[in-house]
């Protein structure tokens, strides 16, 4: 008998025939004599549609009111598959974060879970009930409902399972497994048997939304085993391992384990920046202080009259407001012009092989410029490359980079 906790998405959440669909699932797993736990998402575009009544409500709807809004998603779903657990025979009730409880720092939309209360849960599956907890939310010390941040309910579903020393963390998903790029742009991607998870903290980090970065941050941390699964079929799935546990596979496997794009930046350039110490602390401190996350950084060298160039990128969402902040700061920094562009997209090559190998990040650069592809910034860590290109340009780019570190899949023959 294994403790196992499932995590089911939006897509399969969708319709109370998927839900009968996951119930059948879960049925299985405890059928063969397993304590189940059951983590879900929101129906897929329900999580939207309520962030939509609260910008419509207010554009500064309070955080808090916002959080109870956006987090009812998961408790109808919970319910849901909770009657049809029922319905097909098994023990089963939902636990909303407030019951178990989860709790959560009080940061609002972006909340970090601190502790869950396994105690009552951890009873009623030792008596063969199923649990079904709503994902991406949990409460703060005042008593107020948290949301996770988007794509959260992947970060609830890996600090359940390692709450409750589960053996397994079951992610399933629309797609069956972890690709070498988002199968949906390159029907030629690979599934990936197993993924070290530095490799996908990293393609995480970097857009690749199957997993949120703060679940496989959490998974490392825990040592929590998680793996990633289709709801709609029986394939074998992605195993997420440690680098030592997979050695071989690793060494033999391409340098690059996989490519991800990023459509949620935008670029900034200030222009004319007097070339001082203590410029780059002018320019990144007020964005700092307007909790605003500034991701790649440029400094072009001075010019003769002693001025600089910086780039930098921030989330798009986030533009309007580090212009706003910029413009106020700017008698402190002192720069000429600020330009913007919001219509850029951050592809990234992610592989641990990075770190024994060099030329890498020339294949990047060389590919893309044969495709005249220009880059616009650049940025590097042991087993990253990332580089800033026009929007437009995207899905080419990310075919072409597949193709370039050889992760095709073999063409299908065709009869
Ligand atoms: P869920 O609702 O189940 O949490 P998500 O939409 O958050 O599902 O994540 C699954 C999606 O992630 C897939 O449909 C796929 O388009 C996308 N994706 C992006 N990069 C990858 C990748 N490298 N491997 C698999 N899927 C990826
Ligand atoms: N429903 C939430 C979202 O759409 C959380 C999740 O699905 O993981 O972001
Ligand atoms: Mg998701």
């Amino acid at each position: 008998m294994a403790r196992i906790v499932m995590k089911f998405g939006g897509t399969s959440m969708a319709g109370t025939e998927r839900i009968r669909g996951v119930a059948a699932r879960v049925k299985r797993e405890v059928d063969a004599g397993n304590q189940v736990a059951v983590v879900v998402s929101a129906m897929a575009g329900e999580t939207d549609r309520l962030v939509g009544f609260c910008r419509e409500a207010s554009p500064l709807a309070d955080p808090r009111e916002y959080d109870v809004v956006v987090a009812a998603g998961e408790q109808i779903t919970a319910g849901l598959l909770a009657i049809a657990l029922q319905a097909a025979g098994l023990p089963a009730r939902s636990w909303l974060g407030w019951q178990l409880p989860i709790h959560s720092s009080s940061a609002h939309s972006v909340a970090r879970i601190e502790g869950i209360d396994t105690d009552a849960v951890m009873a009623a599956m030792a008596k063969g009930e199923v649990a079904v907890v709503p994902g991406f939310q949990g409460v703060s010390d005042d008593g107020r409902i948290t949301t996770l941040g988007r794509g959260g309910s992947d970060t609830s579903a890996v600090a359940l399972a390692a709450a409750l020393k589960a053996d397994r963390c079951d992610i399933y998903t629309d797609v069956d497994g972890v690709y070498t790029t988002d199968p949906r742009i390159v029907p030629r991607a690979r599934k990936l048997a197993r993924i070290t998870y530095e490799e996908m903290l990293e393609l995480a980090s970097v857009g690749a939304k199957v997993l949120q970065t703060r679940s496989v941050e959490l998974a490392m941390k825990e040592k929590v085993r998680v793996q990633v699964l289709s709801s709609f079929s029986d394939a074998p799935g992605t195993m997420l391992v440690d680098e030592d546990e997979d050695g071989n596979t690793i060494m033999e496997r391409e340098l690059i384990a996989g490519v991800a794009y990023d459509r949620n930046e935008a670029k900034v350039t200030l222009v004319g920046v007097p070339d001082r110490p203590g410029v780059v602390a002018a320019i990144f401190g007020p964005l700092a202080d307007a909790n605003i996350n500034v991701d790649m950084i440029v400094q072009n060298i001075a010019k003769a009259e002693r001025t600089t160039d910086v780039t930098f990128t921030v989330p798009r969402t986030q533009l309007p407001r580090s212009l706003d902040v910029l413009d106020k700061a700017k008698d402190s920094i002192g720069f000429i012009q600020v330009l913007s562009d919001d219509a850029v997209a951050k592809i990234s090559v992610v592989g641990v092989g990075m770190r024994s190998h060099a030329g890498v990040a020339v294949t990047m650069f060389r590919a893309l410029a044969d495709r005249g592809i220009n880059i616009q910034a650049i940025t590097t860590s042991e087993i990253k490359v990332s580089v800033i290109i026009a929007e437009e340009y995207v899905e080419l780019a990310v075919r072409v980079l597949h193709t370039a570190y050889g992760l095709d899949a073999p063409a299908e023959v065709v009869a």
